[in-house]
C-alpha cells in the first residue's frame, strides 16, 4: 500500500520550480530540460514511496527539498556529462583496441583539427580546380614509403580485406591455410569476412602446418587468389609450419594466380629496435611482389582508425570503382590524420619520437624508473596508511592484435590497499573524471608507467588520492 501520508509530502512542481535553486540552475540550463529534470526527480520519488521501500523509521530525508534539488542537479549534470571521456591508460597495453587503439601525434591532431573546422581541399584539385579525389593526399605518400605502385584508405582494415578478397576472388575459391582462418575480435573473422565478398573459402593444410603442396595442389581454374593472413592475436608454437609469403608469391606467379596479405598490424619500421620479436615489414613484404597488402592505420602505424590496401594500380583502380568503397570510404579527419602521421614517417627518427605508439614502445627501463618512482613519491606520503606501494618490473603488451607474448619489460608501480578491496579501488578509479584503467593481480594494482601520456603521473595520482581520501564514491 503506497503512503498516501508520505505521498502528501511530495512538494508539487510550482513549489519546487519558483525556489532560488532553481533559478540558479535556470542560468545554466533551459527552462524546458529543467522542468524535465524536476518532474523525472519527483515521479522516481512517488515510485519510491509505492514501493514501499522508502519509510525506514530515521526522518525521510530523501523528501526533504535540498535533496531533491541534489537529485535534480544532478539529473542535469549527468545528462550534460560525456558519454565519451578521458581515460588514464595504466594497463600498459599500448594499442588497446577498446581504449580508441593508437594517440595521434600532435602533427596528426593539427590536422584533424584544421580538417574538421574549417573547409579543405578534401575533393578539389587546386591546380586546375576540377574534382579531385580523397585518396590523392594519400596515395604518393603511401607508393613512396612503402615502394607499392598504388595504394588506397578506406575506414578500415577489416573494409580494406573485404574489398581486396571482393575484387579478386567474386564466386571464386580463395586459398587459405587453416592455421590462419582468425577471428580478431569484435566478430571480424577471416572465414566470414570472406563469405561477405562473395568468395568461396578453400581451406587447407591443418590448423598447425601448411605446406607449399598444399597451395599447389589446391589451385584448379576456379581459384580466385592465395591469401596469407597474419596469425596477428595468437601464436601456434611447437610442431608448426607456415607457408612464407615469399613462397606464396612464387607459386602465385607460376600459375598465374594473385596473392593478397591481410597484415592486420603492419609496420613500416623494424620492431627489432624496440627489443620486440622482428617482424617482416610492410616495405619488404611490398618487395617481395605481393599483388594486394590490406593492414590497419590505427595498429602499429600509430595513425587513425583506417585501413591501407597497396599493391598493383589496376587492381587498386579496380576497388577504388568498386561501390562498395563508396561505402566504407575514409573521412576528412582521418585523411588528414593519417597524411600527418605518414609524413612523420619520410624522416624515421622523427616518426619513432613523433608517433606515439612508437614513442611508448621504445620508451627504455631508465625512463620508466624514473617515471614509476615519480609516482611512487606522490602516493607513498599520501597513502602510507591506506595502501602499500612500491615499484615493481613488469611487462606490458604490443596490444591491438600484434606481437602475442613480446616481452616489453616495463616499470609498473603496484598498489596494495589496506582499507578497501582492491577490485573496489579499481571500480571507484574506473568511474571517476578522467577514469584510470589498470590491472588487478594478487590483490593488488598494477600501473604500468609505458601507456602514460607524459606528465600523466601526477593526474594519476591524484584520482588514486581521490579514491582513498573518500572523495569519489560508487
Ligand atoms: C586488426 C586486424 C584486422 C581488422 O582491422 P581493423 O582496422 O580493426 O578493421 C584484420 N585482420 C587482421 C589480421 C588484424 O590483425
Amino acid at each position: 500500500m503506497p503512503d498516501n501520508k508520505l505521498l502528501r509530502q511530495i512538494p508539487t512542481v510550482n513549489e519546487i520550480i519558483d525556489s532560488p535553486e532553481i533559478a540558479k540552475m535556470l542560468e545554466n540550463y533551459s527552462r524546458e530540460l529543467v522542468l524535465e529534470a524536476v518532474r523525472g526527480v519527483l515521479a522516481l520519488t512517488r515510485l519510491k514511496i509505492a514501493n514501499g521501500n522508502s519509510t525506514t523509521d530515521d526522518n525521510i530525508g530523501w523528501l526533504k527539498k535540498d535533496v531533491l534539488f541534489k537529485e535534480i542537479s544532478g539529473y542535469l549534470d549527468t545528462l550534460f556529462r560525456p558519454s565519451l571521456r578521458r581515460v588514464i591508460n595504466a594497463t600498459g597495453v599500448v594499442l588497446h583496441t577498446n581504449l580508441g587503439r593508437a594517440n595521434l601525434s600532435l602533427s596528426a591532431v593539427e590536422a584533424v583539427k584544421m580538417a574538421a573546422s574549417g573547409y579543405s581541399n578534401l575533393e578539389i584539385n587546386l591546380f586546375d580546380g576540377q574534382r579531385g579525389s580523397r585518396y590523392a593526399h594519400l596515395e604518393k605518400l603511401l607508393a613512396r614509403l612503402t615502394g607499392a605502385e598504388a595504394a588506397l584508405a578506406v575506414n578500415n582494415n577489416a573494409a580494406a580485406v573485404l574489398l581486396s578478397i571482393g575484387a579478386l576472388a567474386k564466386n571464386k575459391e580463395v586459398i587459405v591455410s587453416r592455421g590462419q582462418l582468425v577471428e580478431i575480435g569484435g566478430s571480424f573473422r577471416i572465414p566470414e569476412v570472406m563469405e561477405q565478398s562473395g568468395a568461396i573459402i578453400k581451406e587447407i593444410g591443418t590448423t598447425n602446418r601448411t605446406h607449399p603442396a598444399d597451395y599447389q595442389n589446391a589451385i584448379n581454374e576456379n581459384t580466385g587468389l592465395l591469401l596469407y593472413v597474419h596469425s596477428s592475436n595468437y601464436k601456434i608454437i611447437g610442431f608448426t609450419k607456415e607457408t612464407s609469403i615469399k613462397q606464396l608469391v612464387e607459386i602465385g606467379n607460376a600459375s598465374g594466380i594473385p596473392v593478397v596479405c591481410d597484415l592486420g598490424s603492419g609496420s613500416l619500421v623494424e620492431m627489432e629496435q624496440f627489443g620486440l620479436p622482428s617482424e617482416i615489414t610492410v616495405q619488404e613484404i611490398v618487395n617481395s611482389g605481393v599483388d594486394l597488402i590490406t593492414f590497419s592505420g590505427d595498429k602499429l602505424l600509430g595513425g587513425p582508425q583506417s585501413g591501407i590496401i597497396l599493391g598493383k594500380s589496376d587492381l587498386i583502380e579496380k576497388i577504388k570503382k568498386n561501390p562498395l568503397t563508396r561505402a566504407v570510404r575514409i573521412d576528412k579527419m582521418a585523411v588528414a590524420a593519417l597524411e600527418a602521421t605518414l609524413r612523420e614517417y619520410l624522416d624515421l627518427k622523427n616518426a619513432v619520437q613523433n608517433i606515439p605508439v612508437l614513442k611508448m614502445l621504445a620508451a627504455d627501463e631508465k625512463q620508466l624508473k624514473i617515471r614509476a618512482e615519480i609516482l611512487l613519491d606522490l602516493l607513498s606520503s599520501e597513502l602510507s596508511l591506506k595502501a602499500d606501494v612500491s615499484v615493481e618490473i613488469g611487462i606490458s603488451a604490443v596490444g591491438g592484435g600484434a606481437m602475442p607474448g613480446a616481452d616489453l619489460s616495463s616499470r609498473l608501480v603496484a598498489l596494495k590497499p589496506k582499507t578497501h578491496s582492491p577490485s573496489l579501488v579499481a571500480n571507484l578509479l574506473r568511474q571517476g573524471i578522467p577514469s584510470v584503467l589498470c590491472q588487478l593481480k594478487d590483490n593488488r594494482l598494477l600501473f604500468d608507467m609505458r601507456t602514460l601520456l607524459e606528465g600523466e603521473e601526477a593526474q594519476l595520482a591524484e584520482a588514486i588520492i581521490n579514491v582513498f581520501s573518500g572523495e569519489i564514491t560508487p
